[in-house]
């Protein structure tokens, strides 16, 4: 599925991109995030995951990830982890013994499908429509977003080639940049921050469910969050 116009959009900073990207760095520990304050342990291992995701299609099981660090051991192996999950890098569930979540990849089914334009690479969810479009910012590929409007349900449609948007589905297409944090980003933000086919589809969504705290984003404005909150993931 391609729309008919050859396009490029390119991400944008604004005003509410600088007061989202503000928001994040006071709420949730961005450094860890990015690897900055980890150790180079907890570092590899991050790495590990975040590149094997899309290699596998799937967020690697806790033992097939200890199986490739067999120097360490239990103990340290399963601090790490714990780590991981206590900055929120990754989101464990609540018996800790899966990963649901490194951002941005999911392991459960989530609205935004994830298809990547490199053999090497499996179809994965992202977590939230920003997540999915900073996926190519990280992993340096190609990709195509399949999700919908989180109001309708009508078919939305992104295609990334060189960081550049080509293509997008509907036209109107908004992103609802969402900004009430309250544990991790898992269960708070992520499932809120979603796609609708116009500004007047959020309008309504808004609505039925109530009033919400956060803005509109246009495509460039979340594609610049997308960058921002990924591009530097795997480079520490
Ligand atoms: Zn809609």
């Amino acid at each position: 599925m391609r729309s008919e116009i050859n396009i490029k959009i390119r991400p944008k900073p604004s005003n509410k991109t600088k007061i989202i990207f503000q928001d994040a760095c006071n709420t949730e520990d961005l450094n860890a995030k990015f690897g900055v304050s980890l150790t180079n342990e907890e570092n590899d291992i991050r790495h590990y995951l975040l590149s094997q995701t899309p290699i596998l299609g799937r967020i690697p099981a806790v033992n097939e990830i200890h199986g490739n660090f067999q120097h360490l051991s239990e103990d340290t192996f399963r601090k790490i982890i714990n780590r991981l999950d206590d900055v929120d890098a990754i989101h464990l569930n609540e018996s800790k013994t899966m990963i649901e979540a490194a951002y941005p990849f999911s392991g459960l089914k989530t609205d935004h499908l994830i298809k990547f334009k490199k053999d090497t690479f499996k179809k994965i969810y992202a977590m939230c429509a920003i997540d999915a479009l900073g996926i190519p910012f990280m992993v340096n590929s190609d990709i195509e977003i399949q999700s919908k409007c989180f109001h309708c349900d009508d078919e939305v449609y992104i295609e990334v080639v060189n960081n550049e948007i080509t293509s997008v589905k509907p036209k109107e297409l908004v992103v609802w940049g969402h900004m009430e944090y309250s544990c991790c980003a898992a269960t708070s933000l992520c499932n809120n921050i979603n796609f609708f086919s116009s500004e007047q589809h959020f309008e309504e969504w808004e609505k039925r469910v109530g009033k919400k705290k956060g803005y509109i984003l246009q495509i460039q404005e979340a594609f610049h969050l997308g960058k921002l909150f990924f591009e530097n993931r795997l480079k520490i």
